[in-house]
């Protein structure tokens, strides 16, 4: 009866993704949700900017860490990844903007000239 479930268990374990890919996931989705509504539902553009460049580091690095810790702890996939990380990090900084009239959050387009005014209040951007 014991091995008929330690089978099963077994068998199941072996079915469905690792344990820690899960947790990661579970977590990296209350986090992005968390960070969504904060960013998008807080109206103090001080305060936001003064958590986002921290935040996006953060979530770089642990997602860095994860696909690192996924790949076997390999070397090389750092050579790669560590670069990909700070470009999309700083490229997510830069265009992230916060009206400071309004307060609400403003994601620009990589390539668009068309960023500097608030598209709710139409408030110049800083
Ligand atoms: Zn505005």
């Amino acid at each position: 009866m014991i091995s008929a479930i330690a089978q099963l268990t077994n068998f199941k374990a072996a079915q469905g993704p690792p344990l820690d890919f899960v947790v990661f996931m579970v977590c990296w989705i209350i986090l992005g949700i968390a960070s969504f509504l904060f960013f998008q539902l807080n109206r103090n553009a001080a305060l936001k900017r003064r958590i986002w460049p921290p935040f996006i580091i953060i979530i770089g690095f642990i997602f860095g860490l994860f696909v690192w810790q996924m790949s076997g702890g390999r070397r090389e996939v750092l050579l790669f990844m560590i670069p990909a990380i700070v470009i999309i990090s700083l490229l997510n900084i830069r265009l992230t903007r916060f009206c400071q009239s309004c307060g609400r959050t403003l994601q620009a387009q990589p390539f668009s000239s068309a960023g500097s005014f608030c598209k709710y209040c139409g408030a110049k951007l800083e």
